[in-house]
């Protein structure tokens, strides 16, 4: 007789979302309210939700970045699942192809997640917004393309330097790679582990709000 598996450990990538979370500037912020509560002698709580659909962890779409690019309902599940590598980037203050190609990613390696400056310096959970966070050149969007990755995720809001948006995004997603930005990795360990990101099936929708997970065995 077998013994059952064991169960595995499940660290949780995802900050709460609340009208505490900080926010890119300029995007709504998060607004919960409740048309219906108990408290109030309704017969139940219903909460109504309006956000961006880049909101705390999420994925961008091809239609973030692309002229008819696709929406976050046909982002497909099997880059979203399957095995990761999580790749500390130790002091470096930018992901660029120079930097990628010195960093032990295997070649394997078909979703990358990044532990970066922005997870030491506690950014993901910061009540305020930092635009000197950590993020992937244009270059290093080339190098992960060519490296056939096809799932990227980072630690802070954005996949891009603050200010320089458009072209990491634009090589990333025409490639067809999945962009999964505001991560908490803080309890991420480096190395193989198995990730499960489940966005919102938004129709069209530039981006989707998601759940994301590591499971490690
Ligand atoms: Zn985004």
């Amino acid at each position: 007789m077998s013994l059952p598996p064991a169960e595995p450990t499940i660290i949780d990538l995802s900050p709460t979302i609340s009208p505490d979370l900080p926010v890119w500037p300029g995007d709504p912020r998060v607004i919960m309210r409740q048309p219906y509560h108990l408290a109030r002698g309704d017969a139940f709580t219903l909460t109504e939700l309006a956000f961006s659909a880049h909101t705390g962890t999420h994925v961008d779409a091809p239609a973030h970045y692309l002229p008819d690019g696709a929406g976050a309902d046909t982002l497909p599940l099997d880059a979203l699942i399957g095995p990761a590598w999580v790749v500390d980037t130790g002091p470096a203050a930018a992901i660029t192809a120079s930097l990628l190609a010195g960093l032990e990613i295997p070649s394997t390696a078909r979703r990358v997640l990044f532990r970066t400056q922005n997870t030491t310096r506690g950014l993901m959970r910061s009540p305020q917004f930092h635009p000197d966070f950590v993020a992937i050149t244009e270059d290093g969007a080339q190098w992960l393309v060519e490296a056939g990755v096809v799932l990227v995720g980072v630690d802070y809001f954005s996949v891009a330097p603050y200010d320089d948006l458009a072209p990491t995004h634009r090589v990333l997603l025409a490639a067809g790679v999945v962009v999964v930005e505001g991560l908490d990795m803080t309890q991420a360990p480096p190395g193989a582990s198995f990730l499960v990101c489940l966005p919102l099936k938004l129709q069209g929708a530039d981006g989707a709000p998601a759940r994301a997970v590591l499971i490690q065995r």
